[in-house]
C-alpha cells in the first residue's frame, strides 16, 4: 500500500481536506487498518491464529477477518449470543466476515466476562490475541505511519481531526504530531469516559482537543442531524460513516473555524445495514 491521498471538499460554504484512509481497502481500512498495521506486516508463517472478541456489527471484526484472510490465518472471533436475524442477514460487517472465513463463537451471557478474561491463559507462541478496541502497542506504530504520511504531504494546514470511540487513534495520532492540533469528540459515552480510556494508554497531550457536542447521542441510535450530515458529505463526493463521522463532522462545523485535515476512519462498509435502521425509522435516505 503506497500513501492514501488527500481530498478536498468544500461543506457548508468551507474548504476541508480528508485523508483518504477510506480508499486502503474495502474492508480493511480506516483506523482499522493503521491499528493493524504490526500485524499486517508481521510475515504470515509467524502466526497460525488470531482470536478476538467483541460486538457483531464492529468494523474491527472486519478488518481482522480481512487481514486474516490476506495471511492465512485462522480468525475466531468471540461475542455473547446473536440474533437469528442478524445471524441470516445477507449484508453488513458480520456478513461479510463470515464470507471472509471468520469463525463466530456465541458465549452466553453470564460466562462471556469470565471466558474473555481466560482466553489469554491457554495460547500458543503462534495465536496472536486482539483485545477489543485493537491492539494498543501495535497501534502506536501505524499511527506513526500515518503521522509521517501526513508531515510528508506539506500542508499548510495545522489542525487534524478524527472521531473516536477508544480514542487510540486520536491519541496516538496527536502523540506523534506535536505541531499539529487534533481535534476529536467522544462518539461512544461521553468525554470524561473518552478521557478516562486515553489516560489509561498515555497522559493526553496538549494539542489533543476533545470537542463536545451539545446534545447527547447514543452510540449506534439513528439520528435526523447525523443522516442530514452523512447526505451533505456524500453530496461533497465523500461517503462516511454513519457511526462516528456525523457527530465529528458536527462539531467540526459549530465549534472551528480554521482549515482542518479530517482523517477519514473508515466504517463505509457498515453503512449498509445502517442505512436500513434509518429507513425502518421512516427516515428517507434520498
Ligand atoms: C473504530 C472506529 C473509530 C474509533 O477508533 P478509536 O481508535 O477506537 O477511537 C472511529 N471511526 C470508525 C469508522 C471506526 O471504525
Amino acid at each position: 500500500m503506497t500513501n492514501s491521498p488527500i481530498s478536498k471538499i468544500s461543506l457548508e460554504g468551507r474548504d476541508f481536506y480528508v485523508k483518504r484512509d477510506d480508499l486502503i481497502d474495502p474492508f480493511l481500512a480506516g483506523n482499522k487498518y493503521r491499528k493493524l498495521y504490526t500485524l499486517l506486516k508481521t510475515p504470515s508463517n509467524k502466526l497460525s491464529k488470531i482470536i478476538s472478541y467483541g460486538g457483531t456489527q464492529s468494523n474491527a471484526m472486519l478488518a481482522i477477518a480481512a487481514m486474516c484472510k490476506s495471511k492465512g490465518w485462522e480468525f475466531y472471533y468471540y461475542t455473547k449470543p446473536l440474533s437469528l436475524t442478524q445471524k441470516n442477514f445477507s449484508h453488513g460487517n458480520y456478513f461479510h466476515s463470515i464470507n471472509l472465513g471468520m469463525n463466530h463463537i456465541e458465549i452466553e451471557e453470564a460466562f462471556y466476562k469470565n471466558f474473555i478474561a481466560s482466553l489469554s491463559l491457554t495460547i500458543d507462541a503462534t495465536t496472536f490475541i486482539i483485545d477489543q478496541g485493537g491492539a494498543v502497542e501495535e497501534a502506536k506504530i501505524g499511527l506513526e505511519v500515518l503521522a509521517e504520511e501526513i508531515r510528508g504531504a506539506n500542508l499548510e494546514l495545522r489542525s487534524l481531526a478524527t472521531p473516536s470511540g477508544t480514542g487510540t487513534t486520536a491519541l496516538f495520532l496527536a502523540l506523534a504530531l506535536p505541531e499539529f492540533k487534533v481535534y476529536t469528540t467522544p462518539c461512544v459515552g461521553d468525554a470524561s469516559y473518552l478521557k478516562e480510556q486515553m489516560q489509561a494508554l498515555h497522559e493526553i497531550p496538549k494539542n489533543l482537543i476533545i470537542l463536545k457536542s451539545t446534545k447527547k447521542h447514543h452510540f449506534a441510535k439513528p439520528y435526523t442531524e447525523f443522516l442530514e450530515i452523512y447526505k451533505k458529505l456524500l453530496a461533497s463526493g465523500i461517503e462516511f460513516d454513519l457511526l462516528y463521522a456525523p457527530g465529528m463532522w458536527e462539531a467540526l462545523l459549530t465549534q472551528t473555524d480554521e482549515e482542518i485535515l479530517y482523517i477519514h476512519s473508515g466504517g463505509v462498509s457498515g453503512n449498509e445495514s445502517m442505512l436500513k435502521r434509518y429507513e425502518q425509522k421512516g427516515m428517507s435516505i434520498k
